[in-house]
This record gives C-alpha cells, structure tokens and sequence, in this order.
C-alpha cells in the first residue's frame, strides 16, 4: 500500500558518495541509459501475473535495482509530463501543453530549463537520443543538450528504435568518454497491435480467448470490434512485451553492465474503460497517472529494494544528479528520492494536472488521492488508495477534512508553480499532414 517507507539500510547516500570520493581520484562516471515507454500502465509491469505483460528485461532491471512501487506522472498524456520527466519542472511551471483549446499548437520547451543531456553534458558526458513519437520532435525543444538527436517519426516502432540506436553504437560508446542515451519506445500507445510471439504468453492468451476475432494474427484492434476491452488489453500487453524485448536488445547490443545507471520510466498510462473512458490526456485516475519506476544504480546499490512511498517523474532527474553528484539547477521542483532509497527520506505530496481537454488538478499524498474536476460546477473525488486502488469509492462526502486538508495544499502548491511558471512560450505549428497524425494518436477529435 502507498505511505510505508523501505526498510532503512545501513548505506547512507553520503557513505556512497564520501566512499567514492575518498579513493583520492574523481569516481569513474558510469553510462547512463534513460528509457521512457509511451502509455506504459504500472500494472501491465507490476501487476498480478494473469493481468501483466511479460517483461523479464524490465524484471531483471528491477532485481538489479530499485523499483518504484507508486510512481506518478504529473500528466496524463505525453508532451507535459516527458517535459517534466526531462526538466525537473512541473507541467504548471513549464508549461509545455497544447498552444489553444482550438490548435493543437504545442508550446515549446523554453531554453532556459536544464535538461538531463544539458546536466550531462556540462559534466563530461557526450549524450545521444533516439526518440520517436510527434510530441518529442527536436523542434518542440527536447532536442536540448544533446550531441546527437534522432527523431524517428510520429509511431515508430521499438524494432527501429533500437536498430537505429545499434547503427551508430560505436559514435555512441566508442569514443571513451561517459555517455548518456535517452531512448523513448511508442509501441503500447494506440493501435494496440497483436505482436506476435508476444502474444502468446499466456496471460495475453487467455484474455484473447474471450476476445473474438483473434486468430493470432498481427491486425488493429479498433474500437468498433466486440469485446473491445479484452481484445484492446491483449494487444496492448503484446506491445509491452515486444517493447521489453527491444529494450532488451537495446542494451544488449550496447554492452550495459551493472556498473552503469539505467533508469526505466514511462510518460503515461492508458485507460481500458475503468473509469468509463478509454486512451489518455483526459483524466487523472491510478490507470493513466501511475507508472513504472525503475532505476537500476551502479554495482547493484540497493538491489532489489522496493519503494513503496509515492515519488513522481518530476523527481527522477534530481534524483539521479545527486547519486551522481551533480549539483541540481535551482530550476528543478523535483526533490531527490535517494532517501527513500536508503530509508531516511520522508514522503511528500506529488502534484498531478491535465488540461488537454477539460482541467483536471489532483494531489497523491500517502494513501489519499484528491482530485478536482472542471472549472464551472467543479466536482470533487477523495480516494483511499490503500484500501480502494481502484479508485471506486469516492469518499469526499465522507472524509471531508481529509479532502480540505489535501485542498490546501494543493492550492498553496498550484499558486507556488504558476507564479513560477515562464512567460510567453513559443509554440510550433502543426502542418496538414502532422494534424492527422495528431488526430491518428487521439489528440485532436
Ligand atoms: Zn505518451
């Protein structure tokens, strides 16, 4: 359940770092891989067998490292929270979302912001990206700080990605110097496609037996089949295998060891009807907000712990600077959850908002969930987390003071992030083609 800490460990984040820096030579800098996976739920990773994708990538990462039980996305859909998970920043202060309800203009990332590759970078490490998905094109601003970025199209697939990162591996990891690639896999995101062989698992099998249709075949899984739901969740697990297995192969062919940090994050969950609504970008409900966390440290630190605390994307790069030892900008609202790590850290409350269609804002704090929809006629939901994870019961009515309580914070915490908010953002037109794409990936009715 949310709220109980790890067990404390006898390693101090300090003894790692003074130990480090007592052998009187600066420590050798480990590579670093980031890995983000588009529409990735927590349970399709972390969830009970019958009900997940198979992912012994993800799973050996997890043994070898540290798994966040209860990490939240600030947003619901792609472009607000990858710009927190690069940035430190909260999508409120950032402000990377659409330009206007009615163009779908993005806003782009503002200079200023000090991304991982910038981070990086100014600390000796060359740095590569191969991303894909047309939220994260290098003219958006993502393109910050890296030496080499490559942006594979609007729904590329995990396959390309890892081919084309393979292609220019001796650019990458020949040169001596530490290096940091940021790789961003699309395949869960819709249509859901029958991956085979990943979908013979059989957790996937015995979902697509009740979905009619399915022969085994790769094919879209559309909305206007029967049984969408099942059929939907099937080909959705396919993907999540097929895109463990590129990742697989990706650091494979790339030659990561336990000496180097991998960190294993996604952008978003996907809603399969629990809440009445399907994709993303509309609410904030445990399906579309919590993903998986996964950060592998160098030489198995704190291998196999599992943090049970709520922590967000927002502070994952603040986090891995300071296991590097790397000061953080003044910029980053993100804190460094190297103390839940080790067992000394307190928790605190995470921020959550999406405003693509309609305004939804929301706070994680232990077990309870708040959040407040729409602006006129502005409903409330409170859920306990620990004992309702499915957020069925509202119980706003019921615990009011909880709900008051969780209010004020997060009022004080919203006003603190727009009065820092960036002013006049640019944003990037979308040509014709790009608006049907757009429409394609569900962004646009
Ligand atoms: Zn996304």
């Amino acid at each position: 359940m949310p709220g109980i800490g790890p067990r404390p460990r006898s390693t101090t984040i300090m003894a790692v770092v003074l130990g480090l820096a007592a052998t009187g030579c600066a420590p050798p800098r480990p590579n670093i891989v980031l890995v983000s996976i588009d529409t990735l739920r927590a349970d399709a990773v972390y969830g009970k067998s019958n009900r997940r994708a198979e992912t012994p990538v993800l799973d050996g990462l997890a043994e070898r490292g540290v798994r966040f039980e209860y990490a939240y996305a600030p947003s619901s859909w792609t472009a607000p929270s990858m710009a927190t998970l690069v940035s430190g920043m909260h999508p409120i202060t950032h402000g990377v979302t659409k330009g206007s309800p009615k163009a779908f203009n993005q806003k782009i990332l503002h200079g200023r912001i000090v991304t991982w590759a910038e981070a990086l970078k100014e600390a000796g490490y060359r740095t590569h990206a191969v991303v894909t998905n047309g939220h994260l094109l290098a003219d958006l601003g993502f393109d910050q700080g890296f030496d080499t970025y490559r942006h594979l199209g609007w729904e590329g697939n995990g396959n390309v990605v890892t081919r084309s990162l393979l292609d220019h591996k001796e650019e990458i990891a020949g040169s001596g110097e530490p290096w940091f690639v940021w790789l961003h896999y699309y395949d869960p995101h819709l249509s859901y496609l029958w991956r085979y062989p990943f979908a013979k698992s059989e957790s996937i099998q015995k979902l697509a037996e009740k979905c009619a249709g399915y022969r085994g075949n790769v094919g879209r899984v559309t909305s206007r089949r029967p049984n969408w739901t099942v059929c939907a969740r099937a080909g959705y697990l396919s993907e999540v295998a097929a895109t463990d297995a590129a990742i697989g192969q990706a650091l494979d062919g790339l030659g990561v060891r336990d000496r180097d940090l991998v960190v294993v994050a996604a952008d978003h969950g996907e809603e399969f009807r629990e809440h009445g609504g399907k994709e993303h970008g509309f609410t904030l409900y445990e399906e579309v907000t919590r993903v998986p966390l996964i950060i592998a440290f160098p030489n198995r630190w704190h291998a196999g712990n599992v943090v049970e605390s709520p922590v967000g994307l927002v502070d994952v790069l603040p986090s891995v600077l300071e296991y590097l030892g790397i000061k953080p900008s003044h910029l980053y609202q993100g804190k460094s959850f190297l103390g839940l790590v080790t067992g000394e850290g307190e928790q605190r409350p995470l921020i959550l908002a999406v405003d693509r269609f309609r305004r939804v804002i929301g706070i994680v704090d232990g077990r309870w969930k708040l959040l407040k929809i729409g602006d006129k006629n502005r409903r409330f939901e409170l859920y306990d987390l620990a004992n309702d994870p499915h957020e069925r019961k509202n119980l706003y009515a019921e615990r009011r003071e909880i709900g008051d309580r969780l209010d004020e914070i997060l009022i004080d915490s919203y006003q603190e992030m727009k009065r820092r908010r960036f002013k006049k953002l640019e944003t990037r037109d979308f040509d014709r083609d790009e608006v049907k794409m757009l429409k394609a990936m569900g962004y646009i009715e």
